[in-house]
């Protein structure tokens, strides 16, 4: 069982097309690219969470044959606008052979992208299960829990999941997804220590007005301490909203004052805000540290690859 990073980037993508902020220039330079987050459970069952706009070169990248499940977290584009992109599944098999991909989504979810996707249901490339949050489904050799999350009035049918499944070494593993959100809704027991934690770090700084109901790393720390992953944390959905002190770019709308920005003990002078992706690993390795906080955090890259 391998668990792929197939992207890890906002909305847009990293860096955003014309953007000449610090962080997008810099990433230009080093030619980092972070594509619309996507994950996928790779194993004798491959189950894709997410399905944005990049997903068949993120698919192409990583040479996945075949999709047997697919979870989707909301209805935002960048989590669900690449569903027509599946149509190849069916397309090269030969007549009568295929057989719909299941896909998982809240009914709040389901009816936003039916009014766009609604024929894939209807032409057998997916057939879609609504799911409810807090309660247990199975999906092949995955246990899945979906979760109610806080993301904001355009995405009320948000969920995170939580999955379980036989890892590599024969034992149970868990694995929590929050996806995009700034609050999880309904906590229960099962969601505490998973063994690894994927969570939203879309700024460093919490802003002082987080209009798009996204998470911080600043504000991710705390859910870190309360789900208390056994193994690893993975930050994934980062984006350029921060603002580095002295960009002339700050001036741009998509850029956001921190609302007390996170500092080392007793400094006065904020960490910096990381350009790329070694500078975010630093940051946050050093944050961790600073506040002798014993989780072990990876910054996600497109194309990580974790054996689980
Ligand atoms: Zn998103
Ligand atoms: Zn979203």
């Amino acid at each position: 069982m391998e668990l792929i990073f197939l992207g890890t980037g906002a909305a847009w993508g990293l860096p955003e097309l014309n953007c000449t902020c610090a962080i997008c220039n810099d990433m230009r330079s080093r030619g980092e690219r972070r594509t619309r987050t996507a994950l996928m459970l790779s194993g004798q069952s491959n189950l894709l969470i997410d399905c944005g706009p990049d997903i068949t070169h993120q698919l192409e990248q990583h040479q996945i044959r075949h999709i047997d499940g697919l979870l989707i977290t909301h209805e935002h584009g960048d989590h669900y606008l690449g569903l027509d992109e599946l149509f190849v599944f069916k397309r090269i098999r030969p007549r009568g052979a295929f057989r719909p991909i299941p896909a998982y989504m809240t009914a709040h979810t389901w009816d936003v992208i039916k009014q766009r996707f609604g024929y894939l249901e209807e032409m057998g490339v997916i057939v879609v299960h609504t799911i409810c949050p807090g309660r247990w489904f199975d999906h092949g050799p995955y246990h899945i829990l979906p979760f109610k999350t806080e993301h904001g009035s355009f995405a009320k049918g948000s969920v995170g999941y939580l999955i379980q499944f036989r890892g590599n070494t024969g034992k149970q593993t868990r694995l929590l997804y929050t996806s995009d959100f700034m609050d999880i809704l309904e906590t229960y027991d099962d969601l505490l220590h998973p063994d690894y934690l994927v969570i939203q770090s879309f700024w460093l700084n919490e802003p002082v007005h987080n209009r798009p109901h996204h998470m911080s790393f600043q504000r991710a720390i705390h859910y870190i301490q309360q789900l208390d992953p056994i193994r690893e944390t993975f930050l994934v959905h980062m984006g350029d909203a921060d603002k580095v002190p002295g960009d002339p770019a700050n001036t741009m709308l998509k850029k956001y004052d921190p609302k007390e920005p996170l500092r080392p003990p007793n400094s006065s002078e904020p960490y910096p805000i990381p350009l790329n992706h070694s500078q975010w690993q630093q940051t946050i390795t050093k944050i961790m540290a600073d506040r002798h906080l014993p989780h072990k955090v990876k910054v996600a890259f497109d194309g990580l690859r974790i054996p689980l």
